[in-house]
């Protein structure tokens, strides 16, 4: 980050700093592993919302994952199509789904039997058939924070499997839905690629109870959750994108005309995001020191909502290293960045990078103690 200080020095801390370059490096890989597949890449909106973020991921061609009427409009502003657009969620609200049907979307992933039955309704009064993929429970575990596990039975995300007979039996009474594929998304900050096996195998497994039912799925989502680096940003800047493609081309097994639909977000964008932030003291306490610094959980609450550690860098001092809690100012105890972090000897008006936060970062902003909503800047 220290190459961009200079440019930092000339706005109010703090602030969101994107990497434009390293996006578009990320992007063109992910594109080109995934085109040797035929594989579509939808990226996941609620990760980094931001239109410059937006725009560059249309130029490359990808489409959006959403989970709000929000994101589908914000979509829709940024360029991409409505024919490249899906909408997840468990709970979409009436005025939300209308969105969706009203703009032709792709894809509606549905979590439940009363949902598909809401979306039936709406599209009826709308003279719409509605295109629906259901999100199964593959009852695989993601391995990763129980926070960010979505795919075991106990989850509120999904339907479960023993329910799909249930569904399949419905479906002909319902005219204004199309049933057209299935969709799972297990997990996030996947960093352990057996899990992608699993979730492979099991998916061959419950497409053979369609085969069986003699249902036509034109398309399987796999959803998103690949992890990045969080300790090694400079080192692992871009996910292993060629491993990961590669594992579904060899195990998931496609029926003739099938396509294969991924919903990546933090794999794209979170490297590319940076809080940068200045140190407003230097406290000492009885055992350790603190630097507190002027963000804090209204700018990135990763760390307190799922203990997440983003690598905390100096980039104003080269001096000798000690040892500091990085601390925010807002009155609350999990309102700190890292313990025990080792930095440069650090002192007032320091800058401090808190890396790899381009994904859950910005877009979970707030105002609490009335403190001003954090801006972003970009470069080229
Ligand atoms: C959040 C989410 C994603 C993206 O997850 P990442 O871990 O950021 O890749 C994809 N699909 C669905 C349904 C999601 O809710």
């Amino acid at each position: 980050m220290k190459k961009f200080k200079d440019i930092f020095v000339k706005y109010k801390t703090p602030f969101y700093w994107y990497d434009m370059q390293l996006l578009d490096e990320t992007l063109k890989l992910i594109k080109k592993e995934s085109e040797k597949y035929g594989f579509y890449i939808h990226y996941a909106v609620k990760a980094n919302s931001n239109l410059p973020v937006l725009k560059r991921i249309k130029k490359i061609g990808f489409g959006t994952d959403c989970v709000s009427g929000n994101e589908i409009l914000r979509s829709l502003e940024a360029g991409f199509l409505s024919s490249d657009i899906v909408f997840a969620g468990v709970g979409k609200s009436d005025e939300e789904i209308i969105i969706g049907l009203e703009n032709d979307i792709f894809c509606f992933n549905v979590e439940s039997v009363s949902e598909i039955e809401v979306i039936n309704e709406l599209a009826k009064k709308l003279n719409k058939t509605a295109k629906i993929a259901l999100r199964l429970n593959p009852n695989v575990d993601a391995i990763t924070h129980k926070y960010i596990t979505t795919g075991l039975e106990e989850n509120k995300f999904g339907i479960n499997i023993n329910e799909l007979d249930n569904i399949i039996k419905i479906l002909p009474n319902l005219n204004n839905i199309e049933l057209t594929g299935i969709h799972f998304h297990i997990g996030s900050q996947i960093t352990d690629l057996n899990v992608y096996k699993n979730l492979c195998f099991r998916i061959n497994e419950i497409q053979e109870m369609f085969i069986a039912r003699k249902i036509k799925l034109k398309h399987i989502n796999v959803g998103g959750g690949f992890g990045i680096n969080y300790d090694a940003p400079d080192i692992d800047k871009i996910a292993d994108f060629k491993s990961y493609f590669k594992i579904f081309s060899n195990l998931l097994k496609l029926q003739a005309e099938q396509k294969l639909h991924f919903e990546l977000g933090r794999s794209i964008i979170g490297q590319s995001g940076n809080l940068i932030t200045k140190v407003l003291y230097i406290k000492k306490g009885v055992k350790t020191k603190f630097a507190i610094v002027d963000a804090g959980i209204t700018e990135l609450i990763r760390p307190a909502l799922y203990s997440a550690k983003h690598k905390i860098e100096n980039i104003s001092s080269d001096l000798l290293d000690e040892t500091y809690d990085v601390v925010g100012p807002i009155c609350e105890s999990t309102d700190f960045f890292g313990k025990n972090i080792i930095l440069p000897k650090t002192k007032r008006h320091d800058l401090i990078a808190i890396r790899s936060a381009g994904a859950y970062g910005e877009v979970m902003a707030s105002q609490y103690n009335l403190r001003e909503i954090v801006k972003a800047y970009y470069s080229n």
